[in-house]
């Protein structure tokens, strides 16, 4: 058995990209949210990625018509009874998840595979509600997801090897590269990534090197394709802050204690790109200082 036919619930930022590499890979999809016009918007963003690939010769006007065509958008769960997997990729909300994973178990077949693309909730913790956990587990992918070629495969406590084995699958059909992670706060990459870019905001807060040249340090020196600070604020300084509070209320090691610059600028609402300011302006040109 392969997994072929696929729900993806939510049309945000993820679940779009999501829908589309399943798509593009020759899935079916049935993509699911709260309102016709959550969906309108995850469809458009669908076809916003396949226009830019025609633009680039990268697909055809057929193709991107034939893979649009293999996504179906509904807001009724029922829909879901066919599938062989079932991405959950709502919102970040433990309440949330866990309604939408009963939802998701009350009308899939007892063979359908389950998986969430939370960052930060065990996957443990959300399998233990599931009438099945072994056929739970967690598939985080990275944004945007059609550039971001890695999968990281998070198996909870209770998930089977036969689960494992089918997304493992799915993952290479996608075009993914898997990796396989234990359920553990942050799992690997944001486990490493995120104190990474919080120590960047330490050594600005020390006052031991400029914005820019901290950035400039971790570009040129590391090879890093953007500088840590830069990062920080394309990412939001509000969701860098929730995952290292994710770390430290995990590990409860003070190791991953936010930066205080990180809760000010937080608190100050400057967010990074989306507010408009972060460690660096965006109003106007982009200016390397971080006192501006
Ligand atoms: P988003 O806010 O862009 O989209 C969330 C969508 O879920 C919205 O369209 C919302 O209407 C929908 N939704 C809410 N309740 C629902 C319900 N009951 N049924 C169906 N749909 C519902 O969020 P996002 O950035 O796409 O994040 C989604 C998930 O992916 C989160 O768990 C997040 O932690 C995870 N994630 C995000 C990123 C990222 O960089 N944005 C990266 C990896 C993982």
């Amino acid at each position: 058995m392969s997994l072929t036919r696929i729900g993806v619930i939510g049309a945000g930022t993820m679940g779009s990209g999501i829908a589309h590499v399943c798509a593009s890979a020759g899935l079916h999809v049935t993509l699911i949210d709260v309102s016709a016009e959550a969906l309108k918007r995850g469809l458009a963003a669908v076809d916003d990625i396949l226009q830019r690939q025609v633009r680039k010769a990268r697909i055809c006007e057929t193709e991107r018509a034939a893979t649009l065509a293999r996504v179906t958008t509904t807001v009724d769960y029922a829909d879901l009874a066919e599938a062989d997997l079932v991405i959950e990729a709502a919102t970040e909300n433990l309440e949330l998840k866990l309604r939408i994973l009963r939802q998701i178990e009350e009308v899939a077949g007892s063979d359908t595979v389950i998986a969430t693309n939370t960052s930060s909730i065990s996957i443990t913790q959300l399998a233990a509600i599931l009438q099945r956990p072994a056929r739970f587990i967690g598939l985080h992918f990275f944004n945007p997801v059609p550039a971001m070629k890695l999968l990281e495969l998070i198996r909870g406590l209770q998930t089977d090897d036969r689960t494992h084995a089918l997304v493992d699958e799915f993952a290479t059909r996608i075009g993914k590269t898997p990796i396989n992670v234990d359920n553990a706060p942050g799992f690997v990459v944001n486990r490493i990534l995120i104190p990474m870019l919080n120590e960047a905001i330490f050594v600005l807060q020390e006052g031991l090197a400029s914005a820019q040249d901290i950035d400039t340090g971790m570009q040129l020196g590391c090879n890093h394709p953007i500088g840590p600070l830069a990062l920080a604020d394309m990412i939001g300084l509000d969701t860098l802050l929730a995952i290292m509070q994710v770390l430290h209320d995990g590990f409860a090691d003070p190791k991953y204690r936010p930066a205080r610059l990180l809760k000010d600028l937080v608190s100050a609402g400057h967010l990074g790109r989306k507010s408009g300011r972060g460690f660096y302006p965006y109003a106007s040109a982009l200016r390397g200082n971080s006192n501006e």
